[in-house]
């Protein structure tokens, strides 16, 4: 889209799940406008982020070219909250702004030229207009109708000219771009990510920052007796998901020394078990540290031994905190597309030495008996093992 003399460009956005808000919406609205204005920062144009009744706008300065509008709406487009962003003209509140408007844009586009059949959709937010929508509707489509000849289609418009009247101005426009849905990040509190270098746990992650969860990631590295290789993967993911957040951390916790330990305790079908209760004590820990309210795991139902109904029992018997598994219903093959959506897949495929490898044993305990992973734990002295490892944590900020 050009940018014309007819109208201000901007961005228009429509909120998701917000609008179901009652008392609180005000607070959800005001932390998804502080996320946007945050992303924004790394578009190189200064902007006006605008609270409008039921959806908000973005004012570009005069002058911007398409190529910024575009830069903003596809930045936005990664903020969880929003269902649809669309790039608008701002016009004056008067029905003949209005039309040049919808003439100009209609007329621009690729839909037009084809001779593609239009509809006009108008809503007033604010009723004080002189002109019903319907009215609305009526005058555009019968002069986009009377200058272009294309036919009208109400019920299957392969073009669409959208009229918004607002409070102070009206947005024109044609198409749009789908948001990410969801609450805005930070709404919903902090938690923290189990962070593996595989497809599963960034996905997670993800799913629960769309929920509103601001999060921290935690990796396990089988360092020293690993290469790095799965932190730099766990790095790549961390940055790969950070545009939906921001202010990304990711800690990383050397754990090859207590696998051993682990490993000699000659409990060999329990080590799996044993090693995942270990992280997620360490992950409580730390999640204290930090004031991370829930930890955050890739677990699927039935996926691996490990991720039984049994065994994610004494997984969760060994914290407090809450462990929360959004993909614990999905397939597999839902996981991969999402994973490939996010861009994380070809991360995640990369090959590494995850540090579970260094304790896979022949036949993994589907049913591991809680009283037997609490002995092995009083002989490591696990209390005290995590306390050590989360104080062995590395930083790594975005
Ligand atoms: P993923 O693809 O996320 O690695 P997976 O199918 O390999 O999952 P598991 O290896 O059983 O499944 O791990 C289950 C969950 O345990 C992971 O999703 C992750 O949350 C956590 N986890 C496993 N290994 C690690 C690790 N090295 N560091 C941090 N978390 C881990
Ligand atoms: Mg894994």
């Amino acid at each position: 889209m050009t940018m014309s003399a007819l109208g201000e460009p901007c961005v228009l956005l429509k909120l998701g799940e917000i609008v179901l808000k009652g008392k609180n919406r005000e607070l959800f609205e005001r932390r998804l406008i502080s996320n946007i204005r945050d992303a924004l920062q790394t578009v190189d144009i200064k902007v006006d982020v605008r609270k409008r009744h039921g959806v908000i706008a973005i004012f570009l300065p005069q002058g911007a070219t398409a190529e910024q509008a575009d830069a903003v709406a596809r930045r936005v487009a990664d903020v969880p909250g929003l269902i649809w962003i669309h790039q608008a003209w701002r016009v004056a509140k008067d029905p003949d702004s209005v039309l040049k408007a919808a003439l100009e844009l209609a007329g621009e586009s690729e839909e037009a030229k084809r001779g593609a059949r239009f509809a006009v959709r108008s809503r007033r937010r604010d009723k004080r207009f002189p002109m019903t929508s319907n009215e609305l509707d009526r005058f555009v489509g019968g002069a986009i109708n009377d200058e272009y000849h294309l036919p009208v289609d109400l019920k299957n418009p392969e073009l669409t000219i959208f009229i918004e009247v607002d409070r102070d101005e009206v947005f024109v426009f044609t198409g749009g771009i789908p948001g990410q849905g969801g609450l805005p990040v930070g709404s919903s509190g902090r938690a923290l990510v189990l962070m593996s270098g595989g497809i599963d746990s960034p996905v997670a992650a993800y799913r629960m920052m769309r929920r509103g969860l601001h999060v921290d990631f935690l990796h396990f590295s089988g360092i020293p007796f690993t290469t790095s290789e799965s932190i730099y993967k766990a790095y790549a993911l961390v940055r790969k998901l950070d545009r939906f957040q921001g202010r990304s951390r990711l800690w990383v916790v050397p754990f090859g020394k207590a696998q051993q330990s682990i490993r000699n305790s000659g409990q060999d079908r329990l080590a799996v078990i044993a090693q995942r209760r270990l992280m997620l004590k360490t992950a409580e820990e730390v999640a204290h540290r930090i004031r991370a309210s829930a930890l955050i795991t890739g677990d699927a139902l039935g996926q691996v031994s490990s991720q039984t109904l049994a065994n994610i029992t004494a997984q969760d018997n060994a914290v407090e905190l809450p462990i929360l598994r959004p993909l614990v219903g999905w397939d597999k093959t839902e996981i991969m597309a999402e994973a490939r959506r996010l861009g994380t897949l070809e991360i995640s495929e990369l090959p590494d030495e995850d540090c579970c490898s260094l304790l896979a044993p022949k036949r993994a305990e589907t049913r591991a008996k809680i009283e037997d992973l609490k002995q092995i734990e009083r002989r490591l002295d696990a209390e005290e093992l995590c306390v050590q490892l989360a104080d062995s944590i590395q930083e790594y900020t975005l």
